[in-house]
């Protein structure tokens, strides 16, 4: 049985006001409000990690590690289209590593 099974539960299941934020991969092209976004720095439009933040402010970051803020995205968003965290990292650069960025 793995370790982490012996943990009391609030070890495993952070709540929303414990965590800086959630994460994703998106892969495909990101359509918002019917456009396609782009990073503003490189053009990039596809490959990105989405991060929901506690404001529930919603950020792009693309494969060049350039990090905007889409306004037309917010939490309630994020929390359609991602999936149940599986993953709790201690640090941004770690969920990245994990994310494969
Ligand atoms: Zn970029």
């Amino acid at each position: 049985m793995p370790e982490a099974d012996f943990l009391p539960p609030e070890f495993r299941a952070p709540s929303r006001q414990d965590v800086a934020g959630f994460m994703m991969r998106w892969d495909q092209p990101l359509v918002v409000d019917g456009e396609v976004r782009e990073c503003p720095a490189c053009g990039a439009y596809r490959n990105w990690v989405v991060l929901c933040l506690r404001d529930d402010s919603v950020w792009l970051r693309c494969r060049a590690g350039h990090t905007a803020r889409e306004p037309g995205l917010d939490a309630a968003w994020y929390n359609r289209h991602s999936g149940p965290a599986d993953h709790w990292h201690p640090t941004l650069e770690d969920g990245l590593r994990h994310l494969g960025h």
